[in-house]
């Protein structure tokens, strides 16, 4: 017995000391800050696939990340006033690791990735840093969403207590409702990638868009992979008094060509086409996942009484609908050019602009690539927050903070 321990020892020391040969150390090659009107975005190069590990504090304001055997070649960049990194320092530890240490200036979050790079076999590594603004208590200032609060108003003011006519504050509140989570993974790529995951990251780059806007306030539905019922999420916008509710999806469709974007605002009678109507029969499948939602039994009574004030609500979502779809049609091809209209629940708030955004196809190979990468999903997050923008402009109460400050 002795010897086979002894054997097994000799082994293993002869394939630790193999593997610490023929392992070449790795070489961060570059480090560049890049300030664009996202962030501050830092990216680290280096001459093959990192082995590293970050860690952060509680609040994110210090980062740490560790690059396992490695030499840092590049110097570290100088920082500007505008950068929201406050401070970078580099460590070597005892193991040969170095440590690339960010303090982050307050109300920041940060999103990270990792690319082969087409051309070189090198990586980069990026470090996108945004802002969040704080949430602060509301003042009471009554703001006019006009069109939906005196509809709601003139048919519905008797019957429903608070929702909707209760004073508003000065902010803007956006609600994004990534869809599916938990056991729901929504479609199923082409190479297998999960529509509950990419709309989630593409919904959390745009929520950090919307929060860099003047008195605006973003939610989320879900910040991780959770199954929420469909009228569980209507309850949270409610919740929040959202004055836009996004619903970001991605599609699928048995024919794998099916291909670009789409925007969808709630049909007053239905589906007003066979593949919307397809469309809304699909995403509204994990209510039937998910089970009742007792709760909402007097919510559903309620929305039976004021479907007559939704037309205007529905005006303002296809209004919403179409200012993003403008932005999209810049970016990616669109499966439909005009807003279409289904009867998906989700959008069934009838005091809340609300629209559902199809962000391509995960069944299309190349449409699934493209909606995995960090990049194209930042650029997706920012024409959407360009097209709410646009909305806001037009539709906002002159009261609110967004249209004193926007400029
Ligand atoms: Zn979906």
């Amino acid at each position: 017995m002795p010897q086979i321990k002894f054997l097994v020892l000799l082994v293993v020391g002869i394939a630790i000391s193999f593997t610490a040969l023929a392992a070449s150390p790795l070489k961060i090659q570059s480090i560049k800050l890049i300030e664009t009107q996202a962030g501050t975005k830092l990216e680290i190069s280096t001459n093959k696939k990192p082995q590293y590990q970050l860690t952060a504090n509680a609040n994110s304001s210090q980062i740490t990340l560790t690059f396992q055997q490695a030499f840092l070649i590049a110097s570290l960049p100088v920082l500007s006033t505008r950068s929201l990194i406050d401070s970078i320092a580099s460590t070597r530890g005892k193991s040969g690791e170095v440590n690339i240490l960010l303090n982050l200036k307050a109300q920041t979050t940060y999103k990270t990735w990792l690319r082969k790079l087409g051309a070189h076999p090198t990586y980069r590594y990026t470090v996108m840093i945004k802002k969040i603004k704080p949430a602060k208590a509301p003042d009471i200032i009554s703001k006019n969403y006009q069109a939906n609060v005196s509809a709601l108003n003139n048919v519905a003011n008797k019957t429903i207590s608070t929702a909707a006519t209760t004073p508003t504050s000065p902010y803007l509140v956006v609600v994004i409702d990534p869809g599916h989570g938990g056991k729901d993974p929504g479609a199923i790529g082409a190479r297998g990638y999960q529509e509950k995951n990419v709309v989630l990251a593409i919904s959390k780059d745009l929520q950090a868009d919307l929060v860099s806007l003047p008195g605006v306030k973003v939610y989320l539905t879900r910040d991780s992979d959770k199954f929420i019922s469909l009228r569980g999420r209507l309850g949270i916008a409610r919740k929040y008094k959202a004055d836009i509710f996004i619903a970001m999806h991605a599609d699928a469709y048995r024919n794998s060509d099916a291909n670009g974007a789409s925007v969808f605002a709630l049909s007053e009678r239905g589906a007003t086409s066979e593949s919307a109507r397809w469309l809304a029969e699909k995403e509204n499948q994990s209510e039937m996942l998910g089970g009742a939602d007792l709760n909402d039994k007097d919510y559903l009574l309620k929305s039976v009484l004021i479907d007559m004030s939704q037309t205007a609500t529905i005006n303002a979502s296809l209004e919403l609908g179409n200012s993003i779809l403008q932005q999209l049609r810049e970016m990616t091809k669109l499966h439909s050019h005009k807003v279409g209209q289904a009867a998906f629940v989700v959008l069934k708030s009838p005091d809340i602009s609300s629209i559902l955004i199809e962000n391509g196809f995960m069944s299309n190979p190349v449409e699934e690539n493209k909606l995995i990468t960090p990049s194209y999903q930042e650029l997706l997050a920012e024409r959407i927050k360009n097209g709410v923008v646009v909305y806001f402009k037009t539709h906002a109460a002159p009261t609110t903070i967004f249209m004193q400050q926007y400029k």
